[in-house]
């Protein structure tokens, strides 16, 4: 369903009224985890002021170690919708458990699937079934064929509004916190009909390199990008080091106009 030789054409989906896919270029910021309404707000607005028309941002965090911020769970969509009352920007937020995902779709314009969950066929199920458009991570250890296939669980449920996401894949380099496997973005355009966006923030894991992978993913045509950004990174609950500051969201806008994506 979600191969080329189904649908040839490339497709549009479409979040809150925002299309993604052929034509458009989708930026996609927020804080990686809603901490308050305070930091929610400010990174929303800090999103919005770059250009991003798509508010990210995890009210479920599924960590490495279980002692680490796991995320305010309902409180944290309630904050995420009233952001969204506030700014007008749909969300983006992640979903850990099939058992969340109805509530999680009753807050969300969109349902992401993180890497740890790109293999977890009954939470691809249930996803399929929630009647949201979805943002699927690839599994960090995941080949393209078998993201294509974890696409292929959702779709069979009856939803086509499926949004590819390459985030770094697990290699043998430790000088960045995954992989960004550049060439999987016109692999995966080539093998299929959906949107392929990139992030740049959960690959490179570093600030300084949220700037020059977007410029990779804008070069090889991908359909968006999914950045963190965080008001006060130095205090952030998760992934700090890789948040974007206002200056940064700045320089990223101006990537963006001088190197215009291809459409
Ligand atoms: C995220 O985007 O918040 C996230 C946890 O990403 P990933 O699943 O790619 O690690």
């Amino acid at each position: 369903l979600v191969s080329r030789e189904h649908h040839p054409e490339k497709s549009t989906v479409v979040v809150g009224g925002v299309p993604i896919g052929p034509g458009t270029f989708t930026l996609v910021a927020g804080p990686c985890a809603v901490e308050s309404p305070e930091q929610t707000l400010a990174a929303a607005q800090m999103a919005k002021a770059a250009g991003a028309t798509l508010l990210r941002g995890g009210a479920y965090k599924p960590r490495t170690s279980p002692y680490a911020f796991q995320g305010l769970g309902q409180r944290g969509l309630e904050i995420l919708a009233d952001v969204r009352a506030e700014t007008g920007l749909p969300v983006v937020t992640e979903v850990v458990d099939a058992h969340d995902v109805e509530l999680v779709a009753s807050y969300a314009d969109m349902l992401q699937i993180g890497t740890r969950n790109a293999g977890n066929f009954g939470l691809l199920q249930a996803v399929g079934a929630a009647g949201k458009p979805v943002l699927l991570k690839r599994g960090m250890s995941a080949t393209i064929e078998e993201w294509l296939m974890a696409a292929e669980y959702i779709a069979q449920r009856g939803n086509l509004d499926i949004v590819l996401c390459e985030r770094g894949i697990r290699t043998f380099e430790t000088a960045t916190r995954n992989t960004l496997d550049i060439a999987a973005v016109p692999v995966a355009q080539g093998l299929s009909h959906l949107p392929v966006m990139v992030d740049p923030s959960h690959s490179g894991g570093r600030r300084d390199l949220v700037i020059p992978l977007s410029r990779a993913a804008i070069a090889v045509g991908a359909d968006g990008i999914l950045v963190d950004v965080h008001p006060h990174p130095e205090t952030a609950l998760c992934d700090g080091p890789q948040a974007l500051v206002e200056s940064d969201l700045r320089a990223l806008a101006a990537v963006c106009r001088q190197l215009p994506p291809l459409l």
